[in-house]
């Protein structure tokens, strides 16, 4: 049995279940290695089962491993049968993810088993990332930067922000990247005060701060980072502004190490920006972290309950919006190591004039 099924049979008596019925497609995929868009897991302490339709026959038996595969036409009925064949009268499952429709419609087909929500425990074994997965994520940080490298080449005035954000994809899948991992962001001038101000048709104009926030998808992993550069000649408060934000995130590095309380890394970096009297700009939180999916726990914030870990992969990324002015946010992926952290993205943060 592979250690991530280990983990993951651990969770039954925990939730007090007899079975676990697993939806989410990362982490089917990252306890079935089933790369396909349909398909889900029923896991009992000695069978465990991958359901999925005809379309992914082929490749469920060439992906899935230490699962029976069942290919059915009728989801329900499907998990309803390996419910029975595993004689389960306790289901978990995750109720950040199953549909209440779909829920009810196994409930109903599932001969009065009874089903409880075990909340983010099966995400939970994704927290902690092993060597190959960061092997992955530093490839895919890598990809997106041969991206932004070639987007950064043709910043000029003149420009439009769609334009960019179609060399960045280009440069991302050319380097591998199967797709970007969010809508790209290239904010220039005023629109950079818009925290998720994916690319419009605005021109670039001497004088903006451009912030591209940019990331791919590379063998199911995410990557994400930010860089603000000023284009030309820009105000003062502008490069103020950029100085305190790197400072913030500066500081929020220097506490990332194990044992600490991942809200202490937000007020790090937050308590900073506020005593330099722009903490009414600073509205999102720090950071998140990054995996199969763009955005998943552990979060970066003011409530988050979460301690760092060595082999969390978070985002540290600051920002201060001005409305209807500008915009800075500097943000870069770090796995958090024994003794403190190392960073998965690579672009100098120093203020860059293009
Ligand atoms: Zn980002
Ligand atoms: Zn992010």
């Amino acid at each position: 049995m592979s250690e991530r099924m280990e983990r993951a049979r651990a969770l039954l008596p925990v939730c007090e279940v007899d079975a676990l019925l697993v939806w989410n497609l990362s982490n089917v995929r990252y306890l079935s290695g089933f790369t396909g868009t349909e398909g889900c897991l029923v896991i009992g302490a000695s069978r465990a089962f991958f359901l999925s339709d005809s379309r992914y026959a082929t490749q469920a038996e060439d992906q899935v491993d230490g699962f029976d595969i069942r290919i059915g036409s009728d989801k329900i009925k499907n998990i309803a049968a390996a419910l029975g064949d595993l004689g389960a009268t306790r289901v978990g499952f995750e109720d950040e993810t199953l549909p209440v429709a779909r829920l009810k419609a196994v409930e109903d087909a599932a001969n009065g088993a009874k089903f409880s929500g075990v909340g983010k425990r099966v995400d939970a074994l994704r927290l902690r990332k092993d060597p190959e997965e960061i092997a992955v994520m530093r490839r895919a940080a890598w990809a997106a930067e041969v991206g932004f490298k070639a987007a950064l080449a043709m910043t000029r005035p003149g420009v439009t922000e769609n334009e960019l954000a179609l060399e960045l994809e280009m440069g991302m899948r050319r380097a591998g990247a199967t797709k970007p991992s969010f809508d790209l962001i290239v904010a220039s001038g005023p629109r950079g005060a818009l925290p998720h101000g994916i690319a419009s048709d605005r021109r670039l104009e001497d004088g903006d701060m451009v912030v591209f926030d940019f990331g791919c998808v590379l063998e199911g992993y995410c990557s994400d980072q930010t860089v603000t550069v000023a284009l030309g000649n820009v105000g003062e408060e502008e490069r103020k502004v950029y100085e305190i934000v790197r400072e913030a995130q500066e500081r929020a590095l220097d506490a990332l190490r194990p044992g600490v309380a991942l809200k202490d890394v937000d007020h790090a970096a937050r308590d900073y920006i506020d005593k330099a009297g722009y903490g009414a700009y600073f509205g999102h939180g720090l950071g998140h972290g990054v995996g199969l999916e763009i955005h998943e726990d552990p979060r970066l914030s003011r409530v988050s309950e979460f301690v760092a870990e060595p082999g969390m992969v978070v985002t540290v990324e600051p920002g201060i919006y001005l409305p209807e002015r500008f915009g800075v946010r500097i943000e870069d992926t770090v796995v958090i190591t024994e003794s403190g952290y190392d960073k998965l993205t690579s672009i100098d943060k120093n203020w860059m004039t293009v």
